[in-house]
């Protein structure tokens, strides 16, 4: 830094740091039993008493037969030898944590097991939009006003309104009155309306901002003067906020429309191929969204989305997700927010996607790391070959097992050529867990 300061803020420290947590993360799901897991433990703890079983059986069968001898010993030595179901313990933790690291090191974060095993049977994968389909930062692009109102005295409003708002849309419009040098007006009052807008109170009177829930909830219509401004703006699947204040000349006291702002999101460049691969695999997909629903039909059909849900109130976006299940789809839900959280817990398999809130990570069963909308389509195909991969190590260490058991017991086997038999299944079994190293998120 030269000659100049440098001032840093440390804002976390050691446990507290997104890396330790996101250590954690992947700890945690290692460690968390999952359905097979179980299921390949409850494998091993009845093969270990069948094969005391199989010795036991061996051993009487044997003396009955011969006598007491060497070779009895070396027979029930060797059933016990080739029934120890190592393989069966080792052929699970060893696929999950081979997936999970190598999940994480293409940024998809695995917290919960279960997820990444549920997360193969998905057929329906909802996004919501702003953030997660769309980059989520809004630009004005557009002021249209009433009769009495300059396009900057709205927007010098619209700003000092939205001015501690932490929403998208109230950072695109401060930042568009800095850009316009205009100086802001002191509000009081603020208070945000959740999936609707915000509202405060300018030289004492009530100004509101937002989009077309607001203007339910105000029962207000857009005034006809504003009209082509709003059409035009649908059309190009601009989003579209209202300011109304009681400081308008056609207004008695009540609330009066004054101006429209449009602002435009940028979608994500990979949102339309991912949407494409997810339907290549035979999954559905689904928008949610609070936006209007032009700006939702505009972005859906843009990306090729089946089906879309607009005007959808923060404490509503879980029963769109529960709607789908209980039409029977297996449901999996991806989003950023703070409001997207009870959602991304309602379904299936929630996906908290890149810089999103810790709220919704910690909802979440899976954080894709990255703003990247290609890596659920990644994160179903990773699970998929995990539980594919599991399947096939539960047959190779069962069967080892299985067929080595009556050999044994038959006499047909030395202790020796048993033991490299069941060095073999454990090699075969990590092996073929290896072989998974060669998966790639996004070919
Ligand atoms: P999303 O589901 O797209 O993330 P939200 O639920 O946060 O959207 O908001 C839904 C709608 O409510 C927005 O499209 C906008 O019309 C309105 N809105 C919410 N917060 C604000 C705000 N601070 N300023 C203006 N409009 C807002
Ligand atoms: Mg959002």
């Amino acid at each position: 830094n030269g000659g100049g300061s440098l001032r840093v803020r440390v804002t976390a420290t050691g446990e507290e740091t997104a890396l330790a947590g996101i250590m954690r993360l992947v700890a945690e799901a290692q460690q968390s039993k999952s359905r097979t897991q179980i299921l390949a433990d409850r494998a091993a703890a009845w093969l270990f008493y069948i094969a005391l079983g199989v010795a036991a059986i061996t051993a009487v069968a044997w003396l009955i037969a011969v006598g007491f001898d060497v070779d009895v010993v070396a027979r029930v030595a060797t059933v016990l030898v080739i029934a120890c179901p190592h393989a069966l313990g080792l052929a699970v933790p060893l696929v999950v944590a081979i997936t999970t690291s190598l999940a994480a090191r293409n940024g998809i974060l695995v917290r919960d097991r279960l997820a990444l095993e549920k997360a193969r049977e998905i057929d329906t994968v909802i996004f919501d939009k702003t953030g997660t389909l769309t980059e989520g930062s809004f630009g004005v692009v557009g002021v249209e006003t009433a009769d009495g109102w300059s396009e900057q005295r709205a927007l010098a409003l619209a700003a000092a309104v939205e001015g501690d708002s932490e929403h998208t849309i109230a950072r695109g419009i401060r930042h568009a009155a800095e850009e316009r040098d205009l100086a802001l007006s002191r509000v009081t009052n603020f208070e945000a309306l959740k999936g609707r807008g915000v509202r405060a109170t300018y030289n004492g009177d009530e100004v509101y901002l937002g989009g077309p829930r607001l203007m339910e909830m105000l029962d207000l219509e857009p005034p006809r003067a504003l009209n082509a401004f709003a059409e035009q703006a649908a059309s190009k699947g601009q989003t579209l906020v209202y300011l109304i204040t009681s400081d308008s000349p056609a207004s008695n006291g009540t609330g009066e429309v004054v101006a429209a702002i449009a602002l435009a999101d940028v979608i994500r460049p990979e949102s339309r191929e991912a949407v494409r691969r997810l339907h290549d695999m035979g999954v559905e997909v689904a928008m949610l969204t609070g936006d209007s629903e032009d700006v939702a039909r505009a972005v859906a059909q843009e990306l090729g989305i089946d089906l879309f849900f607009a005007e959808v109130l923060p404490e509503h976006k879980d029963e769109k997700v529960r709607q789908l299940q209980q039409q029977g789809k297996s449901v999996a839900m991806v989003g950023d927010g703070v409001n997207d959280a009870p959602a991304l817990a309602a379904a299936d398999v929630g996906m908290a996607m890149g810089n999103g809130t810790d709220v919704a990570m910690h909802a979440a069963g899976i954080t894709l790391m990255r703003g990247d909308p290609l890596l659920v389509a990644a994160a179903l195909d990773i699970s998929d070959r995990t539980v594919a991969k599991i399947r096939q190590n539960l047959f190779w260490a069962f069967f080892y097992n299985a067929a080595g058991i009556p050999l044994a017991a038959l006499g047909y086997l030395s202790p020796v050529v048993a033991g490299a038999a069941m060095a073999m299944s454990s090699v075969s079994v990590m092996s073929n867990a290896l072989l998974l190293k060669r998966w790639k998120a996004l070919q």
